[in-house]
């Protein structure tokens, strides 16, 4: 097998935007030593990770909703979450939190779906990964509200304050395609910054693709990219900053440590 030297810690290659060449996405990623967790975003989503995970001994999966896909959801959904959370191919809830720039979802919606998938990530001794856009006091405040809950707030796109509030709650950092743009500056100064062992990297794909790649649909091999402006921030070696956004990845995501068979 492969070497791994990265984990691409949030793409999603069940999207649509992979049909015509999923196989080939994930196995580009692959061959270049880089495993991909692949979070939900709906119950198909979910559903669609999880077998995913099964398929590809170099995937895992999250399972949760999105706060734009919180309105109409079926009477058990936190049942059929729960029952994928104790599939050992499953690492964290998510993603799951809050947005309030889109308002895809009414906010009391998303409250309410936010703090049940927290509770039952703690129940289940699950890590989270959390989406905040324009939300900020009150994802801090629903994360809070649930003493002991861990994750990721995942493309990490604020300044220090909030890096600040991210650590204090015992949270990793994962930064994607933003830390690489031209104008993020400000970012880059919160890379350098943070503590290292709890930075990580994603891709977010489809979405936000790193330079060089920048406009193009984003695939879990690019994770490479923005790792490697990262490491170059954190001014260490590649080798050693590559190792340690590994154990980074597992230290966030405890099952990861799981062997790669399905
Ligand atoms: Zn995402």
């Amino acid at each position: 097998m492969t070497e791994r030297i990265l984990w691409d810690t949030h793409g999603h290659l069940q999207d649509p935007a992979f049909d015509e060449d999923r196989e080939a996405a994930y196995q580009r990623a692959a061959d270049a030593g880089i495993g991909v967790v692949i979070p939900g975003y709906t119950l198909a989503s979910s559903a669609a990770a999880v077998a995913l995970a099964h398929r590809w001994d170099g995937a895992w999966a999250q399972v949760g909703v999105h706060p734009h896909e919180v309105a109409n959801l079926p009477t058990d959904w936190l049942r059929q979450l729960d029952a994928w959370a104790q599939d050992p191919r499953v690492v964290a809830i998510g993603e799951i939190g809050l947005d309030y720039y889109r308002y895809l979802a009414p906010a009391a919606a998303q409250r309410e779906a936010f703090a049940a998938q927290l509770a039952l990530a703690r129940a289940r001794a699950l890590p989270v990964a959390v989406h905040c856009r324009a939300a900020w006091e009150d994802t801090v405040a629903a994360i809070a509200a649930v003493p002991g809950v861990r994750g990721v707030l995942h493309c990490f796109t604020g300044d220090r304050d909030q890096a600040r509030a991210v650590l204090d709650l015992g949270f990793y950092l994962s930064f994607a395609g933003p830390v690489t743009f031209k104008a993020a500056d400000a970012l880059r100064d919160v890379v350098r910054w943070a503590p290292r062992d709890r930075v990580l990297v994603e891709t977010d794909a489809p979405y936000m693709a790193p330079v060089p790649h920048r406009g193009r649909r984003n695939e879990p091999r690019w994770v490479e990219d923005t790792a490697a402006r990262v490491v170059s921030e954190q001014g260490i070696s590649r080798e050693e900053g590559f190792s340690a956004l590994v154990a980074n990845s597992i230290g966030a995501f405890a099952r990861l440590a799981g062997h790669d068979a399905n």
